[in-house]
């Protein structure tokens, strides 16, 4: 295959238009006149690599003319392969390196949580890295937004009762003491929610994979299922929203899970909503039923709490 450069190499791409969403432009037919027609016969555009080739599309992202071979077929939108090759249509978290840490997470973020079925419409580039890693960060995110709130409750109800006890001085510290306390907090769950987070996602993955297993349903990846997992924990960032957040949350993990599960394998949204939900039921039975158990072989072991006391 004989590249030639002149023609397909786009633009540098700047961080600035790396995510500007691509305005919506049909994949041009075999009649189409792409315009500013110079090369080529003069009746048709040459493909910006194979100058021997028709042009049949035009990249969504760099504008190129392009033939057949060139168009990337896995893509939701003309784009080149060689756009496809820098996973410029990859989801922001995935292009981390160059649109930056911080606008990677919130953009995959509020993608996720705005336009899920957009979100996993796009290629993924880094699956473990990508979805994994993300699982981790939101969670741990979510988890210390939520218990900093709590710490900031604190300190105004301590200061407030501290207040109203008469001595201003006691009260303010009574109202920095405690919500210090609080914050405490948030340091230690930065060290322990990643943990969970791992053994959260563990579950996750097992759960619907092997539930997809069972209904004969797992077209993707154990690796495709983590990632899906992952991701799905935007939903904890839901936590950072002071009151309603904490009841939003559990459910819309549920939710974003089916709909990454549902994209990763290919299924219907039932059968994907049955295959995060299942596990979850039994698992959460069979804690009740050991929980149970162990409540009964205590009251059996202590005498005196069955039947009758002796006199
Ligand atoms: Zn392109
Ligand atoms: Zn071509």
């Amino acid at each position: 295959m004989e590249v030639d450069e002149s023609g397909a190499e786009p633009g540098a791409e700047a961080a600035g238009q790396a995510d500007a969403e691509p305005a919506a432009e049909p994949s041009a037919g075999p009649n189409a006149e792409p315009f500013g027609s110079t090369q080529g016969s003069g009746h048709w555009n040459a493909c910006g690599v194979h100058r021997e080739a028709a042009a049949t599309f035009t990249c969504s992202r760099c504008g190129t003319f392009g033939c057949p071979e060139c168009l990337d077929s896995m893509q939701p939108m003309p784009l080149c392969v060689a756009c496809a090759a820098r996973g410029v249509n990859a989801v922001p978290w995935e292009r981390r390196e160059t649109v930056g840490l911080w606008r990677g997470f919130w953009d995959t973020t509020f993608e996720l949580c705005l336009r899920p079925k957009e979100f996993f419409a796009r290629p993924a580039v880094d699956s473990l890295g990508g979805g994994a890693f993300y699982g981790v960060v939101a969670y741990t995110a979510g988890n210390m937004a939520f218990v900093l709130q709590f710490a900031l409750l604190y300190g105004v109800i301590g200061l407030v009762a501290g207040l109203s006890s008469g001595n201003e001085a006691a009260g303010a510290a009574m109202g920095i003491g405690i919500g210090a306390l609080g914050c405490i907090m948030v340091p230690i769950v930065g060290v322990q929610a990643p943990v969970m987070a791992v053994f959260g996602m563990a579950f996750g993955m097992a759960g619907a994979h092997l539930s997809l297993t069972l209904m004969k349903q797992a077209r993707g990846s154990w690796e495709a299922s983590l990632r899906g997992v992952g991701y799905a924990n935007a939903a904890y960032m839901w936590l950072a929203v002071p009151c309603v957040g904490l009841f939003i949350s559990p459910f819309a993990v549920v939710w974003l899970e089916a709909r990454a599960i549902s994209a990763a394998h290919e299924t219907s949204t039932f059968v994907a909503f049955a295959a995060v939900v299942m596990w979850r039921l039994l698992l959460t039975t069979l804690l009740f039923a050991v929980y149970m158990l162990f409540l009964a072989a205590v009251m059996g072991m202590v005498p005196g709490t069955l039947g009758p006391s002796a006199p």
